[in-house]
């Protein structure tokens, strides 16, 4: 198999990059990709990390998976590219520095759009022709946040990818799983959610989940482990390994989401831990001026379960202060 310039032979393990953009200086954007191909035929699942620039730990639970990886024990190959966005990632920043947009609303790209849209373009051909499932690491860039999953359904597409998607959403067994229905959570984001790297997945038969590894701006280890146990399940799940797969009861599947947002600038205090299940009305945080006074209290509008929180506590008016599930169900098979 040959992805970019990375070509895997059968029991093999490779390395290279995909092009996918010129820069003024006449270098290229190279996102690299490494590749595990069994002896064996079977599916592809590829891994992505590193869409959004601030968004680190999943570059690391791509190299962890890849030192556990055996290729005589895989039927079928593993695609990771764990810097997708190398100038965010060169950036430190969310988006592509050079043109201000984000990469994960620019799927499936544009051959002769914007850099971020060329970008896209490139990465994303190599995904459709290959991809049999994929799982997208992300972190939450200045916000401190609990792991969870981001699966979306979509119309007009098989029942059975919708299906998948959920399944692979539940095997990373995160501590709660945010389902997006995306006939009705019209206006949930701002921006142009429909370029998401998953939802163009989905869109063409690939199952497809976001896996938000916690807080970004730096390695949270404990979640780089947690992710790469989970990636293991999802391989058992769709045939890449040997071995059970097995669904826990119980696990929380969030259905509706808020992201309030303070309405004085100012000092945000948070008074809550992420992952912390709330009463209506509760003390989320404090808006604070310069001198300790208490400007804003931004409370809980109902019943809630606390997905992250920011983290730099200078904040103008306007700023997502703490992203929250309102409605969950738990999964009982
Ligand atoms: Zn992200």
């Amino acid at each position: 198999m040959k992805i970019g310039t990375a070509t895997c032979e059968k029991g093999q393990k490779a390395t290279g990059y995909i092009h996918t953009a010129w820069l003024g200086d006449c270098s290229e954007v190279r996102v690299p990709v490494m590749l595990v191909r069994g002896a064996q035929d079977g599916p592809v699942l590829w891994i992505n990390a590193g869409v959004h620039g601030e968004e680190v730990s999943g570059i690391f639970a791509i190299h962890r998976l890849f030192e556990r990886l055996d290729p005589a024990q895989i039927k079928g190959a593993v695609v990771a590219t764990p810097g997708c966005n190398p100038l965010g990632l060169k950036g430190h920043n969310k988006f592509t520095p050079e043109d201000q947009l984000d990469l994960d609303q620019q799927f499936p790209g544009r051959p002769d759009g914007w850099l971020s849209e060329q970008m896209a373009y490139h990465f994303f051909r190599e995904v459709k022709d290959t991809a049999n499932y994929m799982l997208d690491l992300h972190a939450l860039g200045g916000v401190d946040a609990a792991p969870y999953t981001v699966f979306k359904s979509a119309a007009g597409v098989n029942p059975k990818i919708n299906a998948d998607t959920q399944a692979l959403a539940l095997l990373m067994q995160a501590p709660f799983n945010c389902h997006v229905d995306l006939t009705t959570a019209t206006g949930e984001l701002p921006g142009s959610v429909m370029g998401a790297l998953d939802i163009q997945c989905i869109l063409n038969g690939i199952p497809a989940v976001m896996v938000e590894m916690g807080a970004g701006n730096r390695v949270v280890w404990e979640n780089v482990d947690r992710v790469c146990e989970g990636i293991q399940r999802v391989m058992r799940y769709i045939g890449l390994l040997d071995g059970e797969a097995a669904f826990i009861p119980g696990q929380k599947i969030v259905t509706k989401r808020c992201f309030p947002t303070n309405t004085r600038g100012g000092l945000v205090f948070p008074q809550v831990k992420p992952g912390s299940i709330l009463k209506g009305g509760a003390l989320i945080a404090l808006v604070k001026d310069y001198v300790g006074n208490v400007l804003e209290e931004i409370r809980a509008p109902q019943d809630c379960i606390v997905i992250g929180i920011l983290e730099n506590p200078i904040a103008n008016a306007g700023t997502v202060i703490t992203a929250m599930g309102l409605e969950w169900y738990e999964t009982d098979q």
